[in-house]
């Protein structure tokens, strides 16, 4: 009894193991499929002074509908394409896509458009690929300046090669790009990085923001990231601004930027130009 109770059991446990592997497997077909068809977009979400509510940049955020017409989360498909390396390809994908729209707003615009544009790097793609030339070539190719581009890495991306990033950082820092640490305060911590690298931006995790009016020890841990921003001399944007209250009080705390569905959740390349045009005129 004791022992086909036993078996029954590991051989559920297979059967997940097995549908799970499944999953991932087609999902990492469907998703290279994807990336040799250009069945991916950005979608473009507003990042905004808290003083002015001006927009002063965007972040390019990855959006994929698989062949059943199913909108796959970019928490479900990114993991797996750091996994399989289909992160270098994407990643390179959406440099060059998010280089191709500035360049495209400005050109409407008939001048600068006055934004720039934020991209998520993956710790992944920061050990795998040659990010500085990657940067550079997609610039390039597109007509755009280095300051018009932001770069969002992790703090998982400094653990395994703390030199290497390093340099990788300072690489992009002369390529005229702003860097931001994405996700701050969940993640790696030892707080001796931040005063060695050229970090212009800490983005508040969206965990600490949302409930934090009423969570005493959240409006602590904001408190505490905002003052040693402060101190290292960088700005910070807080994720996750969905009332008009949080982004009050976090302005009157010192907060430099804001994103949130408060101004706007991530839109195509068209309709953040017409946020754009709307707000900032
Ligand atoms: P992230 O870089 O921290 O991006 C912010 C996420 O928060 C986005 O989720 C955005 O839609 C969501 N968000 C923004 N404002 C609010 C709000 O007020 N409330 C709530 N509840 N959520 C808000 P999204 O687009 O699902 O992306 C999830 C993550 O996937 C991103 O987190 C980023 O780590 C990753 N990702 C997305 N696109 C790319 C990409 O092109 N490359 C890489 N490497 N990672 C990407
Ligand atoms: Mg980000
Ligand atoms: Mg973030
Ligand atoms: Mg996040």
């Amino acid at each position: 009894m004791k022992r086909a109770k036993k078996s029954g059991r590991t051989e559920v446990y297979q059967t997940r193991a097995f549908d799970l592997a499944r999953q991932q497997f087609s999902i990492e077909t469907e998703l290279r499929r994807a990336i040799d068809n250009a069945e991916l977009t950005l979608h473009f979400q507003p990042i905004c002074d808290l003083a002015s509510g001006r927009i002063i940049s965007f972040e390019a955020l990855a959006r994929w509908t698989n062949e059943h017409g199913q909108p796959i989360s970019p928490n479900e498909f990114i993991p797996v394409a750091e996994e399989s390396g289909l992160i270098v390809p994407l990643g390179r994908w959406a440099m060059d896509c998010a280089a191709r729209t500035v360049a495209e707003w400005d050109a409407r615009a008939g001048a600068d458009c006055g934004v720039n544009v934020a991209i998520n790097l993956s710790a992944i793609q920061l050990q795998r690929d040659q990010i500085a030339p990657m940067v550079e070539a997609a610039l390039a190719a597109n007509g755009v300046e280095g300051r018009r581009i932001t770069l969002e890495l992790t703090e998982s991306a400094l653990v395994t090669d703390p030199d290497r990033i390093s340099q990788t950082m300072q690489a992009l820092k002369s390529l005229g790009t702003t860097l931001a640490m994405d996700d701050f305060g969940t993640g790696y911590s030892n707080l001796a990085y931040l005063q060695k690298l050229p970090i212009d931006i800490l983005k508040i995790d969206r965990s600490f923001v949302t409930g934090m009016l009423a969570d005493r020890d959240k409006i602590a841990i904001v408190r505490a990231i905002l003052s040693l921003a402060q101190a290292l001399g960088m700005r910070t944007t807080a994720e996750g601004i969905e009332s008009n209250d949080l982004a009050q009080t976090l302005a009157a705390l010192g907060c430099s930027y804001g994103q949130g569905f408060l101004y706007a959740r991530p839109v195509p390349a068209d309709a953040a130009y017409a946020l754009l045009a709307d707000r900032n005129s």
